[in-house]
């Protein structure tokens, strides 16, 4: 069982009853590296090896669908699910006919990097120092630290919430056109999770979607942005926000 502390939505693995074990359990395994691309956000690298299993792991429900509907009688419904998907302009993408895989050149071509002083969660001063997109978000925190520290923002921290920080985007057109590679990977596994909802009803079985809408558990907004007080927890007691 894999619960995640900070939402509600619970999935429950090796459930005996289950008519579609194999695309169910691709579906949860996809959960899980979606969470790995949360927790690796602001590692390039590792990000990267986790969006490719994500991929590959949404992938497979498809093909799992494929296999474990067939083999219920569900052929014509099969048939269907692939034409939705090429109707659909988001999991068209996610199910092309070959593997897609992002590469290191792509993902860092489409690296959008933030980096500044913040006012909460709010650029107030961006840095024009050039950054590596290759490198760590903590690394390129130092950096700006290095530079900035005791010039543009005084060691002290004497203005409330004003703090430096890192905040990244990543890009890629295989993936989508308009959103970045967490926010389209989250609304795909929703779709996904519909589908897998609707076969689980023909099989006289019940497994909840997934809401597209409510993007909580999986929001880019909550992981994007790293701040000085994240990589210095004793930060805010040394600054005085604590007392204020
Ligand atoms: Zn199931
Ligand atoms: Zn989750």
């Amino acid at each position: 069982m894999v619960t995640n502390e900070d939402h509600a939505e619970t999935v429950v693995t090796g459930d005996a009853n289950c008519p579609l074990p194999m695309a169910h359990d691709r579906f949860e395994e996809a959960h899980w590296f979606l969470h790995q691309m949360m927790d690796t956000y602001h590692h390039p690298a590792i990000f990267r090896y986790s969006t490719n299993a994500f991929l590959s792991a949404l992938k497979a429900v498809a093909e799992m669908l494929r296999t474990e509907m067939k083999a219920n009688g569900h052929e014509v419904w099969v048939g269907q699910m692939f034409e939705r998907f090429k109707a659909d302009p988001v999991l068209l993408k996610f199910n092309n006919s070959r593997n897609i895989v992002i590469h290191h050149r792509s993902l860092l071509h489409g690296s959008r990097i933030e980096t500044g002083l913040f006012r909460g969660r709010k650029l107030k001063l961006a840095s024009r120092i050039d950054v590596d997109h290759d490198a760590d978000s903590g690394d390129i925190l130092s950096f700006i630290q290095s530079k900035w520290l005791g010039s543009m923002l005084d060691e002290g921290h004497s203005a409330l919430n004003e703090q430096l920080g890192v905040r990244r985007t990543y890009l890629v057109s295989e993936i989508s056109e308009n959103e970045d590679v967490f926010t389209a990977s989250n609304r795909a596994w929703s779709r996904i999770s519909s589908v897998l909802s609707e076969a689980h009803s023909l099989l006289s079985s019940s497994f909840p979607a997934i809401s597209e809408a409510d993007r909580q558990a999986h929001d880019v907004d909550h992981i994007n942005l790293l701040l000085e007080m994240d990589i210095d927890p004793g930060a805010l007691e040394r600054w005085g926000w604590l007392e204020e």
